[in-house]
């Protein structure tokens, strides 16, 4: 219990420990602007991040099973937030044609009208990261990108389409280069979400 990030004594010795505090602060301000979202359309936190996935994703990825691995849920709990949705008018399931089983799911007009009010939920956190100077928002992008990259290889978050875990990736030690876009990619290039991503 000593070392707990979370004991003061330990964590105002270290900043790993700080760091890790810190995160989760971060973490918390997702969760009650969320939260205040959730309040004003009436829907949960999970069927609004599930609307802003559909929004921003391809049919492929726009499926029961994709969404649950990317976000850490069994298929029951987004299948009950996804029904919610249809039934709300929000979601459409579309069938595909080569396989009577699978279906992907797409917005309707109406989905489209509450992403348009929900979609910006984050901006405050923008404004702030906007007022960091360059170098300080490389640097901390890619200390993100190295940590997230950590906790994926950690098996913590399950599903990513970040430039390390593609296919298309190299590095020479010094250059990051993407060879499907045939170009070097600077720290500030590199993609965590990228519709172009290959699994390796
Ligand atoms: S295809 Fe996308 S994810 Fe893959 S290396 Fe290139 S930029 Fe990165």
């Amino acid at each position: 219990m000593n070392d707990s990030v979370f004991n003061l004594d330990q964590q105002n010795s270290s900043v790993d420990a700080k760091i890790v505090v810190g995160l989760e602060r971060l973490g918390e301000v997702f969760r009650t602007l969320l939260w205040q979202q959730s309040r004003d359309t009436g829907l949960s936190p999970i069927q609004i991040q599930v609307l802003l996935f559909l929004t921003f994703h391809g049919p492929e990825k726009r499926k029961i099973g994709y969404l649950a691995a990317e976000f850490n849920l069994t298929k029951p709990t987004i299948s009950d937030a996804v029904k919610v949705l249809v039934q709300k008018g929000f979601v459409m399931r579309i069938g595909d044609p080569t396989d009577s089983r699978s279906h992907s799911l797409q917005l309707t007009s109406a989905g489209q009208q509450i992403v348009h009010q929900t979609s910006d939920f984050a901006s405050v956190l923008s404004q702030v990261v906007g007022q960091l100077d360059v170098s300080h928002k490389t640097a901390l992008y890619e200390s993100l990108f190295t940590l997230i990259y950590g906790l994926h290889q950690r098996g913590l978050i399950t599903v990513q389409r970040m430039c390390k875990t593609c296919l298309h990736y190299q590095f020479d030690g010094r250059i990051h280069y993407c060879g499907l876009l045939k170009m070097p990619l600077e720290a500030d290039l590199l993609r965590l979400d990228c519709p172009e991503h290959t699994l390796l």
